[in-house]
């Protein structure tokens, strides 16, 4: 009947809503352990410059080496880190390592003034002093601000347009650079590109999976790339797999690539490897 369908639909809900507390509580604990015991791991993702073919530098993307689950990827963790609000240590930490790591780089020669680029969770800048956290890491690591990038996403300008403009200003007073993630995917408008002080572009893979046959992805491609160049700020594309890919992107005038076609991203050792026998 109507009532006991009414019924069973009500306890499903009951024992989903359950679960899903169930599973922040853990997830939560297990986030909390995974900080203490040094679970998390950054690799290097190399970006490379297409007009010198050289390697500009790397996106830092966070790991989890749990203990009875093997690596874990971000996309099945951060959710839970940001619910939590651990990704404000998690992200400190990712800050901490990335900076350090890019510095040796740039000491050893192996990659002069070479770029750093940090993922910055929404959650990081509404709830932490970031700003702070940056300038403490940029003093720990002796870094020079220009080889830091900050990636952020639209969903965050676009939530409060008042207050990220302020704190972005601040955070290019520091020097750092900013780049706008997975671009086109969120709730842009053209008018925060105008006013925002943004350096660079991240044309989101989807709209490169289809180049160079989808005419659609190829009209987006153009545009973002026509845009970017338009307003002075770089263009760097995510998720090139193929030589292809790369091709239209170089005679389209994209400045930077980053994607499988070089390297998926790497430990600290192998991504060192990458560098001396790059070519
Ligand atoms: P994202 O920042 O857009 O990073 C790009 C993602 O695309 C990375 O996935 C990268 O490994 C993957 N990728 C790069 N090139 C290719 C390619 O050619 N083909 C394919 N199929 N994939 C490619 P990953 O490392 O799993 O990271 C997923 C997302 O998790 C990131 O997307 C970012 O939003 C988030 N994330 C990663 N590390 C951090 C972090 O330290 N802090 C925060 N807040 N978020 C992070
Ligand atoms: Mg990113
Ligand atoms: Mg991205
Ligand atoms: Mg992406």
């Amino acid at each position: 009947s109507a009532k006991n369908a009414g019924r069973n639909q009500y306890q499903f809900y009951k024992e989903e809503m359950t679960s899903e507390i169930f599973e922040k509580i853990i997830m939560k604990q297990e986030l909390t352990e995974a900080l203490k015991n040094n679970e998390f791991e950054i690799y290097y993702q190399p970006q490379i410059d297409l007009k010198t073919n050289t390697i500009l530098g790397a996106e830092a993307l966070i790991r989890w080496n749990h203990k009875t689950l093997g690596v874990i990827s971000p996309e099945n963790f951060i959710p839970y880190a940001e619910e939590s609000k651990l990704i404000i240590p998690i992200g400190e930490f990712v800050l901490k390592k990335a900076c350090e790591f890019i510095k040796k780089l740039n000491d050893l020669k192996l990659l002069e003034n070479g770029l750093i680029a940090v993922n910055i969770s929404n959650i990081q800048i509404k709830y932490s002093q970031v700003l702070k956290t940056i300038v403490k890491e940029l003093e720990h690591s002796k870094l020079n601000p220009q080889n830091l990038e900050i990636e952020l996403t639209e969903s965050y300008i676009m939530e409060d347009v008042e207050d990220s403009l302020l704190i972005l200003e601040n955070l290019k007073n520091l020097g750092i650079k900013l780049a706008v993630d997975d671009f086109g995917t969120g709730y842009s408008s053209l008018n925060y590109l105008k006013q925002f002080p943004i350096d660079k572009l991240k044309i989101d893979k989807s709209f490169i999976d289809g180049l160079p046959s989808n005419k659609k992805d190829v009209a987006i491609a153009r545009t973002i790339i026509a845009l970017g160049n338009g307003l002075g700020m770089k263009t760097i594309a995510e998720g090139v797999e193929t030589e292809e890919q790369k091709e239209f992107l170089r005679k389209e005038g994209c400045d930077e690539i980053q994607g499988w076609f070089y390297s998926k991203a790497l430990k600290e050792d192998d991504f060192i490897n990458f560098v001396k026998n790059f070519k």
